[in-house]
């Protein structure tokens, strides 16, 4: 594994705190963070991240994204990581990195030109997906720098869970997030990721405050966010934030540590889109449960369908210039 320098830290009088996300770990020289992948060495901070061990090409609507530039593609690479412990991760063998679960990481480093220059040559945005984007902040750092001048945007599907100082360095460097709000309460929230909830809300409002396109994610989780009370909970936590912000239900299948119970059924993610809806939020989205129905974008103004979609393809985009050519409604996204 490569160490490379990394930001957000304090030193004070000798005592190293890293600022990356909520749990501000304290280090002693030579000790590694509690994500496993940030470490003292004197008086700085390194990174594993600057690495990935994947690299293809995805429609941007499996990150899921589907308000930002449907049926584009996205580069996507993944560095170790997560500070969350989901014990369902699909993906637990990279997020997981250095703890039990997690699998020796053999990955390279990362050029950003090159990878910045491949998108480009493909009309592509890139995408930091699988684990946490957040702990690669250097990386995405780099990668919207040279992004910028290629016309490539950065996306990030996120836990959420950063500093106030980290989503201040990163909102700039990035055009859409999709963050994951995996329980509606504090309680449910910290049995589900070992983490607290708040600091994911903070960062979903100041990530539309600071102008990145965000969609939010919640997997309908067995005895937590399968449960429409909890679902309530989090459709209206959404819909305070901002009721415009597209909320995909993610059907769970069994994986990791949680492999005892069912994957979840139509009826539930077709509940789960009723209570979305009578949360206020406008754009409610399932994949593949309920058909074309479930992944189609209508006009909140008068209804018509302005993108129809297949599973992880855009079939027609009913707009122009963000309005719906029905009805001239303005549908909000980065079309
Ligand atoms: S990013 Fe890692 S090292 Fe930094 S506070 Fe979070 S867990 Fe600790």
């Amino acid at each position: 594994m490569d160490w490379t320098p990394a930001g957000l830290f304090t030193v004070e009088a000798g005592r190293l705190q890293c600022a990356l996300c909520p749990l501000r770990c304290v280090l002693d020289d030579g000790e590694v963070g509690r994500c496993q992948v940030r470490r003292r060495r004197g008086d700085l901070m390194e990174t594993a991240t600057f690495a990935t061990s994947v690299r293809h090409k995805d429609a941007v609507e499996r990150k899921p994204f589907y308000h930002y530039r449907p049926g584009s593609t996205a580069l996507t690479i993944a560095a170790p990581g997560c500070t969350f412990r989901c014990d369902y991760c699909v993906n637990h063998r990279l997020s997981q990195f250095g703890r039990e679960g997690g699998l020796p990481w053999a990955a390279t480093p990362v050029d950003p030109a090159g990878l910045v220059a491949s998108a480009a040559a493909e009309g592509a945005s890139v995408a930091l997906s699988y684990t946490e984007p957040s702990l690669a902040v250097e990386l995405t750092l780099a990668l919207a720098e040279y992004g910028a001048a290629a016309g490539v945007d950065v996306l990030w599907k996120s836990n959420g869970f950063l500093t106030p100082e980290t989503t201040a360095l990163a909102a700039p460097a990035l055009a859409a997030v999709n963050i994951d709000l995996k329980a509606g309460d504090e309680h449910a929230h910290h049995r589900v990721t070992g983490a607290p909830l708040r600091p994911v809300l903070t960062t979903i409002r100041a990530m539309v405050e600071l102008g990145v396109w965000v969609e939010v994610s919640t997997p309908l989780i067995p005895g937590c966010s399968s449960e429409p009370g909890q679902l309530s909970r989090i459709a209206r936590l959404i819909a305070e934030i901002d009721a415009d912000i597209p909320w995909h239900l993610l059907r769970f299948t069994p994986a990791f540590q949680r492999t005892g119970t069912v994957p979840t059924g139509p009826e539930a993610l077709r509940d789960a889109v009723a209570i979305g809806r009578d949360a206020g939020l406008r754009h409610v989205y399932v994949e593949r449960a309920l058909g074309a129905t479930g992944r189609a974008t209508r006009c909140p103004g008068c209804g018509a369908e302005a993108v129809r979609r297949g599973v992880w393809t855009t079939e027609a985009v009913r707009m122009t210039d963000g309005r719906c050519n029905a009805c001239g409604h303005r549908i909000p996204g980065r079309w």
